[in-house]
């Protein structure tokens, strides 16, 4: 169906023109529930902004901001170890290049769908802007379980999936990297493809590099730091500090460890880690050797982290659970979205929780999420979690100028960053007793990328 100005026309952007647009849009978008949440959330906080800014309206920029620019879909052939043939689907949508080439990770996991790719890739559109570099949004993946695969298995995929997906990236056009799934081995293995494929050494085509091969320092660490960094801001601008705070951390991967090594460097005590197995509680709190420890289980063995607590007496191991009953001060979770039910929004709340920063994307159930922002600090995925495409920002960069800048450096960018995404979420959500950093990140995201796509035409 298509929609028109004259339907939305400058002062009309009331509640029954919301209401009206999320009707379309889930009509037009039907079975992505993850995809309709993310809009859905956005949407209730740039329809009232709207109303109060037509220049956005007469040319319907947030209608066509939900719409992809791009669909990729394809199909992924590869062969197991017994010499089978597996068929995979791979997917790349290309959401939006107003502000930059499209930048956005890829998952590799068996629940990988175009909704949960949808989703990904429009949260990316207002993360890139909020990170305020020259980034467009994109996300990408394939439904392949990586559990439980050899190593000559993984690389067969993704070279096969890379065979597929390179006609359509580059450095100017769009920079996949990591997420779910994909690290520095899989990036290892695409990059290679890639580079084998068209005969060039393009470093800007990928981001999450190895350091061998044109990768930054930093950029492993960035999105599990820069979610610590961020929670430290919210807490700052009301006189508190992370120091001391007891803190639960889902996740095991590169975000949840990353954020659980910054946290206990910060004098915070990390109570919790886990993955899809469970949980562990270590009353004693996981320091940087417990980490260490925890990171060999993950990707050095590929074992799951209930093999943590043979060593660790104290320790205690929760199949099938997530580590939300835990009392904290403050939570992080740093798993996949849809994490956190309203209920064990609710157990948190009770239990003297303070604040939520979240590292995975949406890991806050819809309902979950209304109550944190009503009740305690609250930092939205799409800014908590932007150190790492910001760091990946910063790859990009030193891949056209062809130097390396140096840890301190690094960091201290991605301190500047984190301090800029916060102060931008001020700006846009202040104006009561409490700050929407929900409402801050939406419209700060929304505007930059409105006023690009309004300078360029239609
Ligand atoms: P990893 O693959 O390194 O780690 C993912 C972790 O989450 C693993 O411990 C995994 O457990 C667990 N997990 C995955 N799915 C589920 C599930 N359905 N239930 C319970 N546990 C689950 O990924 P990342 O750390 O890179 O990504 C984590 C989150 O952070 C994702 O939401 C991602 O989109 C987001 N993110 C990542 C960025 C990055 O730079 N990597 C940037 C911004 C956001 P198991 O090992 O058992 O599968």
């Amino acid at each position: 169906m298509s929609r028109s100005a004259a339907a939305a026309k400058p002062g009309s952007y009331d509640s029954t023109s919301l209401k009206n647009f999320l009707a379309g849009f889930e009509r037009r978008n039907p079975q992505e529930p993850e995809f309709q949440q993310a809009v859905r959330e956005v949407a209730h906080d740039v329809f009232p902004y709207l109303a109060e800014h037509s220049e956005f309206t007469d040319k319907l920029v947030f209608e066509r901001m939900t719409e992809p620019d791009r669909i990729i879909v394809f199909r992924v052939s590869w062969e197991d170890d017994a010499g089978n043939m597996r068929i995979n689907r791979g997917y790349r949508v290309q959401f939006n290049n107003s502000i930059g080439p499209y930048k956005g990770g890829l998952r590799f996991h068996a629940s990988v769908n175009l909704s949960i790719i949808k989703f990904l890739a429009f949260e990316q559109t207002f993360k890139n802007s909020l990170t305020t570099l020259p980034l467009g949004a994109a996300k990408g993946g394939a439904d392949f379980n990586p559990h439980g695969k050899s190593d000559a298995e993984i690389a067969r995929f993704c070279k096969a999936f890379m065979t597929e997906l390179h006609r359509f990236i580059g450095p100017n056009v769009d920079v996949p990297a990591g997420d779910i799934g994909v690290g520095g081995r899989e990036i290892g293995y695409l990059f290679g493809q890639y580079k084998r494929l068209t005969g060039e050494f393009a470093s800007g085509t990928i981001t999450g590099k190895g350091l061998e091969y044109g990768g930054s320092l930093v950029r492993t660490e960035a999105t599990g730091f820069g979610t610590v960094y961020f929670a430290e801001h919210m807490l700052n601008h009301r006189g508190d500090s992370l120091k001391g705070l007891r803190c639960c951390v889902s996740g095991a991967g590169n975000v949840a460890l990353h954020c659980a090594l910054k946290l206990s460097e910060m004098g915070a005590k990390v109570l919790t880690l886990s993955d899809s197995s469970g949980f562990i509680h270590d009353p004693d709190g996981f320091d940087r050797t417990k980490i260490e420890e925890l990171h060999e289980i993950k990707f050095g063995k590929r074992a799951s982290v209930g093999a943590y607590v043979k060593k660790h007496p104290k320790a205690s191991f929760h199949a099938g659970k997530r580590p939300w009953g835990v009392k904290c001060d403050a939570a992080f979770p740093c798993a996949t979205q849809n994490e956190i039910s309203l209920d064990e929004a609710k157990k948190l709340v009770a239990n003297g929780c303070q604040l939520v920063s979240e590292g995975a994307n949406m890991p806050s159930e819809e309902k979950a999420m209304q109550l944190f922002r009503k009740k305690i600090l609250f930092g939205p995925a799409k800014a908590a979690n932007a150190g790492g495409v910001a760091v990946s920002g910063l790859e990009m960069s030193q891949n056209t100028m062809r130097l390396n800048w140096t840890e301190a450096e690094l960091d201290s960018r991605l301190k500047e960053i984190m301090q800029d995404i916060h102060n931008q979420c001020l700006e846009y959500g202040g104006g009561g007793r409490r700050i929407d950093y929900v409402r801050g990140a939406n419209l700060a995201g929304f505007v930059r990328v409105g006023r690009a796509m309004l300078a360029h035409g239609v």
